[in-house]
């Protein structure tokens, strides 16, 4: 590895990435842009990443988020992935994304920068390598909101306006996001490694994921079943999470699942309001195939993509090597319900295991489904017990379930107020509601106005707070007549 230094602003780039055969990426410079203009920036994201605020809002700061001037020391690349979209198998890739490098930070970790909407690459087909303002700030908000609640992700450096209009349906203001990821890979990564490429191209992937992801699987008996079991186990823990707080990702296809266990890619996503398993917010998800109630079965689904890359690196006999895929695989479902019962406890204050504890959630969830209830208040309600005037708290049902889950946390040691304060970490008072988000986009994209945007980070930033300043957060929607739809703006 060649020297490397680190620049005024604090980059520090290293590109373990290319000790990869030559076939995962293509050196790719971003494509320059008009006229740069800082739109946001992530000052504590910036500072954990040893970086320096000042220099990085100048005008040779704002060059580096544009693509314009990659930093000295920045080799930058587009990765090569494939994925099943849909259910159908695809070559895909980095078609408008560049990876800038990989950042070591003061304290000794590696996060890939990525810049979005950097240009045409290698893996465009017939795109225009561009991203809109609106999309990309869409993509800061949730993944900021995610990372405060708690949940895995991708994060969100910085936006800026390339001074370049991109046409979609309509004309759109062009924008980069700088994004930041313990890693890019994918589990179309490794598709693309088993479908395009040789078996020595996977093992290389293998390890190379092990030594960035799952350290402790390289001194394993067999490394590639614990790699196997590793990612099962962050995805089984991810997309409980996602469950819990109410999170429809929109577009689970293999491609948007990492194997660092992160949320990534955030298209058509959004939080769920009221509570329904079959909710489906995104416009070209019409089967319903990543609707709330199915997001489980599909991160199994995905998972037996990536297990199926491995099988010549599980075993040398190949009916073997399918055996103990699929032992693996078939732990998923254990291990993601034992993840969300947790949290579910949590989320009702309840203290160690009884076996009533799966019936008693259920039946609180069937009543809200039942009664249209809003799945976030309905747990902020009962974590206050400040029922309002919800049609669900007025059933004679709900009277008798209360009485139920009082009679559960009255037999528990702690105190009540150890439950309520479990409850409270539990249960956020808000959440990206969409409304808000709309309302925020708006107002950036449309106005120029940014100050609506920068309250709601605010108000996000500390969702376990339950703060007097969150409360008009926490309003639902307004009826509306329309479904609330997103999409995809690629
Ligand atoms: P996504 O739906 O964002 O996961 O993207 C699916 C694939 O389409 C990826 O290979 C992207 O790089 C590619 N893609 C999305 N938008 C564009 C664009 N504007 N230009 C080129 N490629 C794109
Ligand atoms: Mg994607």
């Amino acid at each position: 590895m060649k020297e490397k230094k680190t620049t005024e602003a604090g980059w520090n780039f290293d590109d373990s990435y290319t000790s990869l055969p030559q076939t995962f990426y293509r050196k790719q410079m971003p494509t320059p842009v008009a006229s740069p203009h800082l739109v946001i920036l992530n000052g504590s994201l910036a500072e954990s990443l040893g970086l320096d605020t000042d220099i990085l809002q100048s005008e040779s700061g704002v060059e580096v988020f544009a693509g314009n001037e990659p930093p000295e020391g920045a080799e930058p690349l587009a990765q090569a992935y494939a994925g099943h979209q849909f259910g159908h198998f695809t070559m895909l890739g980095d078609g408008r994304a560049v990876l800038l490098g990989e950042q070591l930070t003061p304290a000794g970790e590696r996060f890939d920068i990525q810049l979005k909407g950097a240009g045409r690459t290698a893996y465009s087909r017939g795109g225009d390598g561009r991203a809109g303002l609106g999309p990309m700030l869409r993509e800061y908000i949730i993944s900021e909101a995610m990372h405060a609640l708690g949940i895995p992700t991708t994060r969100s450096l910085a936006v800026v306006t390339t001074g370049e209009a991109i046409i979609r349906e309509t004309e759109q203001t062009g924008a980069i996001l700088t994004r930041v990821a313990s890693s890019h890979l994918r589990v179309g990564t490794f598709q693309y490694a088993s479908k395009f490429g040789s078996e020595d191209d996977v093992r290389a992937l293998a390890d190379y994921a092990i030594e960035r992801h799952y350290p402790e699987a390289a001194g394993a008996e067999n490394p590639y079943l614990q790699l196997l079991n590793g990612v099962i186990g962050r995805q089984a823990e991810l997309v409980a999470k996602w469950q819990l707080a109410g999170f429809i990702h929109g577009v689970m296809n293999t491609d948007n699942m990492t194997i660092s266990g992160e949320t990534i890619d955030y298209g058509p996503c959004a939080f769920m309001d009221t509570f329904d398993p079959a909710t489906v917010f995104s416009s070209i998800d019409r089967q319903g195939r990543y609707a709330y109630g199915n997001q489980p079965p599909m991160t199994g689904w995905n998972l037996a993509r990536f297990a199926e890359t491995l099988l010549p690196l599980l075993h040398d006999d190949s009916e073997q090597a399918v055996g103990i895929a699929q032992d693996a695989i078939s732990e998923f479902p254990t291990l993601y319900h034992a993840h969300w019962l947790k949290g579910m406890r949590a989320k009702l204050g309840l203290f160690g295991e009884e076996d009533g504890d799966k019936v008693l959630i259920e039946e609180l969830l069937g009543m809200m489904h039942e009664q249209k209830a809003d799945y976030t208040n309905t747990f902020r309600a009962l974590t206050f017990g400040r029922e309002g005037d919800s049609a669900l708290f007025s059933l004679e049902a709900f009277v008798q379930w209360k009485k139920r889950w009082q009679e559960r946390t009255g037999r528990q040691p702690e105190s009540e107020e150890d439950a309520r304060r479990l409850m409270k970490n539990s249960n956020p008072a808000v959440i990206p509601r969409n409304h808000r988000v709309e309302e925020a986009l708006e107002a950036a994209v449309e106005r120029g106005d940014l100050s609506v945007l920068e309250r709601l980070l605010r108000v996000l930033s500390h969702p376990y707070e339950h703060s007097p300043e969150q409360e008009e957060y926490c309003a639902p929607a307004p009826p509306s007549e329309r479904p609330y739809r997103t999409f995809c703006g690629t």
